[in-house]
């Protein structure tokens, strides 16, 4: 007999249309997506195309015009009200007055919670901060900032992340590594996962499933299930069957080469 998995992310006919003065836009156009509770589903698709919108609804920053969003079975809010939630985005956004510590730590303070004994320093490590607890974000390096913001995401030991484009302004290098770094997290820590990205490889490498977005307003085209064993290993971005998925969404994506030229 086969068990059916529990939810993760259940998103249906997430509608969003965004009123500027006369004109409306449509953002998002009937989304629906599922995944399985502790996956990791990247989102991919043409700037513009309604990614963040999808982000920002469950994170309960923004409100659907029609259409619901559930995670792990309950309301987006219950979740945030639970403290489950943790999130990341492109800029870092840490207080430039507070230590390295004190960034993480905020999500616990305004949550009125007190961190457990060597949670902090733990997390610290774990994003290979050591050394630098008392640093101030002006001392770091870009991709230590971003290491940050992944660890003050952790801080309330979440159930689901969120992340929008969590590496998409650091230099290549920096951003393997530390993909490579959000994985060994996740896999340590499983949590309901959705990462808005634009890079195909990192979703491959990354997600259990890939989901294609067509240009405005959004809609959902594809969704790649990535049929790779994990652990993964940056050795596996050498092999015939991740350049086969690679193949796959960038055709998804940008069309064959030499349609629509
Ligand atoms: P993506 O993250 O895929 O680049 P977004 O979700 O940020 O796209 O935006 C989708 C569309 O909605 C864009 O056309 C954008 O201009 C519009 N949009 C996003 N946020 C707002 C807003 N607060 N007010 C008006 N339009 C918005
Ligand atoms: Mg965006």
């Amino acid at each position: 007999m086969t068990h059916a998995a529990a939810t993760g992310i259940d998103i249906q006919g997430l509608t969003k249309q965004f009123v500027l003065g006369r004109r409306t836009v449509d953002a998002l156009a009937a989304v629906d997506l599922g995944t399985e509770r502790n996956s990791f589903l990247s989102l991919i698709g043409p700037s513009g195309c309604g990614k963040s919108t999808v982000l920002r609804i469950l994170a309960g920053l923004d409100t659907p015009t029609a259409g619901t969003a559930v995670i792990n079975g309950r309301p987006v809010g219950e979740i945030q009200r639970d403290h489950e939630l943790g999130i990341a985005f492109q800029e870092a956004a840490l207080l430039p007055w507070r230590t390295v510590a004190g960034n993480i730590r905020l999500p616990l303070e305004v949550a009125g919670i007190t961190p457990e004994p060597g949670l902090i320093d733990g997390l610290i490590e774990l994003v290979g901060l050591s050394g630098f607890e008392k640093a101030k974000p002006a001392q770091l390096s870009g991709g230590m900032r971003q290491r940050v913001a992944i660890a003050r995401c952790l801080a309330v030991q979440p159930t689901v992340m969120l992340l929008d484009e969590p590496f998409g302004a650091l230099d290549d290098m920096t951003r393997q590594r530390l993909n490579g770094e959000l994985l060994r997290i996740w896999t340590e820590r499983p949590a309901t996962t959705l990462m808005v990205t634009h890079g195909i490889s990192e979703a491959v490498f990354l997600s259990d499933v890939v989901a294609v977005m067509s240009p405005r307003p959004g809609r959902i085209v594809e969704v790649v299930p990535i049929d790779l064993p994990r652990p993964r290993t940056p050795d596996l971005m050498r092999t015939p069957e991740f350049h086969a998925y690679v193949d796959r969404l960038s055709e998804l994506l940008f069309g064959r080469v030499g349609e629509n030229a």
